[in-house]
């Protein structure tokens, strides 16, 4: 049997399973964690610890079609100031909450369009962060870049409030592909903004790229990779399109009939991976490419890369803390998010209190089961026993969970000594592996494709 045929028979073209960003997904999330309980995970946190900070800017100028994300369309900045004002709101209640001597390891904006806030909204947003709390030794600033809505004043401010790491959004570069997706943006404007900001000093460029749109062929998906190769960026994060109009209703917009089937999906990554290791890029997990003097390639080496909302990390901070409407904060007791509408968000924060109005405590063996899946998807590969021997569990609590598993996916893992390892031809069936040891009931519909 081909490797392709192997694929199919094990569910990787018709499966729907979670990306694993946290464990519990979020949607495992339930009402009884609000803020009284953030405020006790909050003040648990050891004094001069490190933590992460997120913060979600829920507006953008245009509401491309294929984007799933939480956003609100505006044509005015008078919303966004309001919004501003919120966070600032909620920095404050979290400066009187924090232990002493708390400082930032990775601080991200994300959205959303963060790069919509004006030059005195960004000078203001960062000086009410680090009110609360200072970036350490180290730190890494980064925010979510959308071309088309960057000018030099946004980026001198974004420098100089400290910022060293972008997120440039591309999806692809066809124009035909674009205009399907509703994303109009040419190659022009994306390299006048990496241009810009490697002037202003800033040393480390993402892109983020999707396969998987209407109309995308090979050449089409060659070109639009060597023009991001031409770019230089420093790390790709190459995305599966997921097509759930269902539950993002701009989606229906885009043509079902031009989408590329599942084995063509398939054909599209590999292409693409091809393309970037060629170049000299490491392949980083599921989905991420970095060239190898970059610390997220020096993280998987070192085996310390994690996995959290925004995909892969080098950020080992235990604790996350998501700022804004529909933020997820991870602690080391489990997970709490705000609220996803950007209305009752503000009136919560105006009220003084934090806007939490679900999450997930963790119990049982959750951060057992969570740590195994994120080793997987980080490292193609788990040290059962190590990593329960670290969490303070027996090891043969974590060689259970894999029980069954060999013969439930055939030919796609190997364990040896403890150590489960996923075989490099069944790596594109890394989700469906994860998903065994995921012991939450799960609804397809909300899921992406496995490729
Ligand atoms: S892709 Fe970016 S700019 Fe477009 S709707 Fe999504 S968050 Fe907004």
């Amino acid at each position: 049997m081909d490797n392709l045929t192997q694929l199919r028979k094990l569910g990787l073209f018709d499966a729907r399973v979670p990306r694993y960003t946290s464990y519990p997904t979020a949607p495992h999330f339930a009402g009884g964690i609000g803020g009284e309980t953030v405020s006790n995970w909050i003040r648990a946190i050891p004094d001069g610890s490190q933590i992460s900070l997120y913060l979600h800017v829920p507006f953008c100028r245009r509401l491309c079609w294929f984007c799933a994300c939480r956003t609100q369309g505006t044509s005015t900045l008078s919303p966004v100031e309001a919004y501003v004002d919120s966070l600032t709101q909620e920095l404050a209640a979290l400066k009187k909450t924090l232990p002493e001597g708390i400082t930032i390891s990775h601080l991200h904006w994300g959205g959303g369009t963060p790069t919509l806030l004006d030059p005195t909204m960004i000078d203001r947003l960062s000086r009410a962060i680090f009110d609360a709390a200072p970036l350490g030794d180290g730190a890494q600033f980064s925010v979510e870049i959308d071309p088309n809505e960057i000018d030099d004043a946004r980026m001198d401010a974004l420098v100089a409030a400290g910022l060293n790491r972008a997120s440039l959004g591309v999806q692809d570069f066809d124009p035909m592909i674009q205009e399907v997706i509703g994303r109009p943006q040419s190659f022009e404007i994306t390299k006048a903004a990496v241009d810009g900001l490697r002037a202003r000093g800033v040393p480390s460029l993402n892109i983020d790229l999707l396969y998987g749109l209407p109309h995308q062929t090979r050449a089409r998906m060659t070109d639009s990779v060597k023009k991001v190769i031409s770019l230089k960026p420093d790390r790709i994060a190459l995305f599966g399109y997921a097509h759930v109009p269902w539950m993002a209703r701009r989606q229906s917009l885009i043509p079902t009939e031009a989408l590329p089937s599942p084995e063509d999906r398939l054909e599209l990554y590999s292409l693409s991976r091809d393309l970037f290791v060629a170049d000299g890029y490491d392949e980083i997990g599921i989905d991420h490419f970095s060239r190898p003097e970059d610390g997220l390639a020096t993280a998987q080496k070192n085996g310390t890369m994690r996995r959290n909302f925004q995909g892969y990390t080098e950020d080992s901070a235990e604790v996350l803390i998501g700022l804004g409407a529909s933020s997820i904060s991870r602690f080391p007791q489990g997970y709490a998010q705000n609220a996803p509408a950007t209305s009752a968000y503000q009136e919560r924060v105006r009220a003084g209190q934090f806007a939490t109005s679900r999450g997930h405590a963790f119990t049982g063996y959750d951060i057992l089961r969570g740590r195994v899946i994120e080793a997987l998807l980080c490292d193609f590969e788990a040290d059962l026993p190590a990593i329960a021997r670290g969490l303070g569990e027996d090891p043969a609590t974590a060689l259970a969970l894999a029980d069954g598993l060999a013969e439930t996916l055939p030919g796609t893992v190997s364990l040896d000594d403890g150590v489960l390892s996923i075989r490099p031809d069944a790596r594109p069936l890394a989700r469906i592996i994860a998903r065994y040891f995921d012991a939450y009931e799960m609804n397809e519909a909300g899921h992406s494709q496995a490729v």
